[in-house]
């Protein structure tokens, strides 16, 4: 089959490579859809340090089951699915407490074992969503960023009547949004300073928009109730922290460079009594995500900007780097 291979940090390319097949307990998926994000970029420039190299990256993907193991009864050959991709190991101390998203040997297919930038995966069939014929392959890949955001939204359970400001207008902030939308923001702003973005956060929910922090805090100098950083980028984390307001709760959504360092003002925790969480990936959440795009209550067509052949992941790659459109898949299953 053909599939993407980062070869070694700052190494990808596209390349024939064996087709799996299932081993106990696994289904084999003809990939339908393929989304990649923020975190892709971290992994091929070698910043996520579980990766191992080389590896088939992929982990937002949704498709068609073509094989499945002997013994597996609750999924079958040409089922459609969405796929969660997390791999707990169940029997460390976190796992042992139903938090198996900081498992002390978390995993994720296309993150720490081969994904889904191929034309076949093999996966985990518990970790296989059948889901309605009413929703594309292209949609059902989204589930997997949206039920990061339902994660999110565990973490920091919007309070009805506060002021709300996510900081980073793609495809996290974007859907983090419009959950939020929902639950009683007084105001919820967005900054994005790629300012063509802006509509569409208008389209999804968000009302007022800004280019720039400053601009969020002229409008509202006491601050916002909940922040959220949804970019990952040190500058933005900070100037997102300062527009926290009093007792209020700052969200790490973004993932930032592991090394980076963020100053912020411990004086300022302590006597404006702020909240500093963080949310990382996913903790069964992947099943509510996919049934709030089965039941269009999110809305993800506004951000399926990029629909293109697994040949051009390399350009697809630049694309994402670039920060053009919003959510760019691959359709490995389609022939170039
Ligand atoms: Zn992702
Ligand atoms: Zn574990």
């Amino acid at each position: 089959m053909q599939a993407v291979i980062y070869e070694k940090p700052g190494d990808l390319h596209v390349a024939e490579a064996p087709d799996p097949t299932p081993n106990a307990g696994e289904a084999v998926i003809k990939v339908g859809a393929v989304g990649i994000c923020g975190s892709d970029l971290n992994i091929a420039a070698g910043l996520f340090p579980p990766t191992p190299f080389p590896i088939i990256p992929g982990h937002e993907f949704a498709g068609e089951v073509v094989a499945v193991a002997p013994g597996i009864d609750f999924i079958d050959e040409a089922d459609r699915v969405a796929v969660d991709p997390s791999l707990f190991c169940g029997h460390c101390p976190w796992c042992r407490v139903g938090r198996g998203n900081l498992c002390d040997n978390w995993g994720a297919i296309g993150d720490t074992v081969n994904g889904a930038a191929a034309e076949y995966v093999a996966v985990p069939a518990v970790n296989c969503h059948r889901i309605p014929d009413s929703m594309s392959f292209a949609e059902a890949a989204v589930v997997e960023p949206l039920s990061c955001a339902v994660h999110a939204i565990k973490i920091a359970p919007p309070r009805v009547g506060e002021s709300v400001l996510v900081v980073g207008g793609g495809t996290m902030g974007l859907l983090t949004g419009q959950l939020l939308a929902r639950g009683g923001a007084s105001v919820l702003a967005l900054v994005e300073r790629k300012t063509e973005r802006l509509p569409i956060g208008t389209q999804v929910g968000f009302d007022p928009t800004y280019a720039d922090v400053p601009s969020a805090l002229e409008d509202r100098p006491q601050g916002y109730d909940l922040v959220v950083d949804a970019t990952g980028v040190p500058a933005a984390i900070e100037a997102a922290f300062g527009a926290v307001a009093k007792g209020g709760r700052f969200l790490q959504l973004g993932v930032a460079p592991p090394d980076a360092g963020v100053p912020i003002s411990p004086y300022r925790i302590y006597y404006e009594e702020i909240t500093v969480l963080g949310s990382m990936a996913v903790l069964d959440s992947y099943a509510p995500a996919l049934q709030l795009i089965a039941d269009g209550t999110v809305n993800v067509e506004p951000l399926l900007t990029h629909n293109l052949p697994l040949q051009s992941y390399p350009d697809a790659f630049e694309a994402l780097r670039r920060g053009d459109g919003l959510k760019i898949q691959l359709t490995p299953g389609v022939a170039a």
